[in-house]
């Protein structure tokens, strides 16, 4: 249920407004737009409809959001959304995150040295699991709190912010001292535990589609970390499961567009886990850039034979700073930015 204030409320009305939804037993947010203020009513949508909400002063208008996401919906908030991601970096909007780093992290120096390279090339937010899922239980699982402190101090010293993903609710905690970014994985969009308790952390999350799920998966799992509190949620498109073994998924671009009209949060794409092959990731990196993502996320190694997870799929840092100079002409083009880390 989403609230609609008069043009002329006061703050006093507001404040009265959600003291008298809180007492009725509700959560709400307040979405501050251009034109207009909204207040969006969480709970059971029975209990809402009966509830004389109409009947507060500075409320015009009580609508119901008849689609299953609230939070995440263009109704709820018209405008898109604008993320400050740290070190002058910013997502939606106009503005372009471009993530990259190796699959996993595997030491100090060689993240260094990969981090150097996609710095130099261009990207302004730095990756690295430290927390691999596998698909293999006898394939290397990451280097856990070792690999967070060296990710963290490789971001430091490079002056990017970092993104690294979390498996477990019971991890959120360790992780939180390190990241700036969680990525929630597409085997885990559907971990609703996992969802709830990042919903608690102040960092936004980086959440990837799983691999057979629908737009409205995608934004009913955003909604989780929104109504858990935490507003900023970046989705990822990073290929579904198709019949086609060429590849190692299908990138689909239709997604970001699609996306767009139903909600206010940002979107980017990974042409990294969509296709598995290095010389597919340029043209669908261009491609997403057309489609309208926000960003856009790349495997890069400097040693791809040596890389301990996702080897194959890794660009070289000058095949990567090949992909970014593209990407910065079709940014102008879209009318974009494509923000540096300072
Ligand atoms: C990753 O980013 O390395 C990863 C495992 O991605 P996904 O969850 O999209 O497979
Ligand atoms: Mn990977």
């Amino acid at each position: 249920m989403i609230i609609v204030l008069k043009p002329d409320f006061s703050e006093s009305q507001l404040q009265h407004i959600c003291e008298k939804v809180q007492e009725m037993g509700f959560k709400y947010e307040i979405s501050r737009g251009l034109k207009r203020t909204l207040v969006g009513v969480i709970g059971e949508e029975d209990r809402l409809r009966n509830a004389p909400l109409r009947a507060i002063p500075g409320v015009e208008d009580v609508m119901s959001i008849l689609k299953p996401f609230k939070l995440a919906s263009r109704e709820f908030k018209a405008e898109d959304s604008v993320f400050d991601l740290g070190r002058g970096v910013k997502v939606g909007g106009g503005n372009l995150m471009l993530i990259a780093g190796p699959c996993a992290i595997e030491g100090e120096e060689i993240l260094l040295e990969i981090g150097k390279a996609v710095r130099a090339a261009g990207a302004n937010v730095l990756r690295g699991g430290a927390f691999k899922p596998r698909t293999s239980p006898y394939s290397f699982q990451g280097m856990g709190e070792e690999g967070l402190k060296i990710l963290r101090r490789v971001g430091d010293e490079l002056k990017m912010p970092v993104v690294t993903e979390v498996m477990d609710p019971r991890q959120v905690e360790l992780v939180a001292k390190y990241t700036d970014i969680f990525q929630i994985g597409a085997r885990n969009m559907q971990n609703f535990n996992l969802l709830a308790e990042v919903g608690k952390v102040k960092q936004p999350v980086l959440l990837k589609r799983g691999m057979s799920a629908s737009v409205e998966d995608l934004l009913m799992s955003a909604e989780y970390i929104l109504a858990s509190g935490n507003p900023r949620v970046i989705l990822c498109e990073r290929g579904i499961r198709s019949f086609d073994k060429s590849t190692r998924n299908l990138l689909d671009l239709a997604i970001i567009p699609n996306a767009k009209g139903l909600t206010h949060l940002p979107i980017i794409a990974d042409p990294s886990h969509a296709t598995g092959r290095p010389d597919l990731i340029p043209a669908m990196s261009y491609a997403s850039i057309a489609a309208g993502a926000d960003g856009v996320h790349i495997e890069v190694h400097s040693c791809p034979e040596k890389a301990m997870s996702d080897g194959p799929q890794a660009l070289l840092p000058p095949q990567y700073a090949e992909v970014v100079k593209k990407m910065h002409q079709l940014a102008e083009v879209m009318g974009k930015t494509i923000p540096q880390a300072v």
